[in-house]
């Protein structure tokens, strides 16, 4: 009925992102604390990984902030089409996404993680017949079941991701 079809519109407008449309940082940090408690209650292994795309802002100054745009689109539907049906893929700001992985244990992490890092530097991305190549930079951790928080888990990928930058980008820390 209309009425359905109008607050499934809401709720879609609301949680997705313009931009790249995939789910929003609101969305995101709903399903990070419904996982989260999930995880702890059921004792079940949760990982997360940010990934920031590397010199971004080159892209823009070279080839204009709607390449840019494009870019960060491609970028986003290509994550999204490799992934599972229930991980929760956001864009979390400007250039950098969250990826949380139910039931993925550390090492499954890291090599889903590589896997979309080779998956990304393959790829061409064309804007207005010019092929554009990125890279991405991604951080990795694994919950703590006993004392993790949403904050925490979110700091720890986040340094992981630092470091990755940090030492060359285009790589996989966790
Ligand atoms: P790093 O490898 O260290 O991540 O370098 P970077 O250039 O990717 O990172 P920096 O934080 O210096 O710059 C991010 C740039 O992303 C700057 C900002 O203008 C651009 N940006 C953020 N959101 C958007 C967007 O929606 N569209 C476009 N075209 N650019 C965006
Ligand atoms: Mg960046
Ligand atoms: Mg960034």
């Amino acid at each position: 009925n209309l009425e359905n079809v109008f607050h499934e519109e809401l709720y879609r407008l609301a949680t997705t992102d313009g931009g790249t449309m995939v789910y929003n940082k609101r969305y995101f940090m709903d399903g990070l604390e419904r996982e989260l408690s999930r995880a702890k209650r059921h004792h079940r292994p949760l990982s997360l990984v940010l990934i920031d795309i590397d010199h971004f802002k080159q892209i823009n100054d070279t080839y204009g902030h709607l390449a840019g745009d494009h870019v960060l689109k491609q970028v986003a539907q290509l994550i999204q089409f490799h992934i599972r049906k229930e991980d929760i893929f956001a864009r979390y700001g400007g250039e950098e996404f969250a990826l949380l992985l139910p039931e993925t244990d550390y090492y499954q992490a890291l090599s889903i993680a590589e896997k979309l890092r080779r998956l990304i530097e393959a790829h061409e991305i064309y804007f207005e017949d010019i092929p554009i190549r990125v890279t991405v930079s991604l951080g990795a951790t694994m919950a703590n079941l006993q004392n993790e928080n949403t904050q925490s888990l979110i700091q720890t990928a986040d340094s992981n991701l630092y470091c990755a930058k940090r030492d060359g980008r285009n790589r996989v820390y966790g």
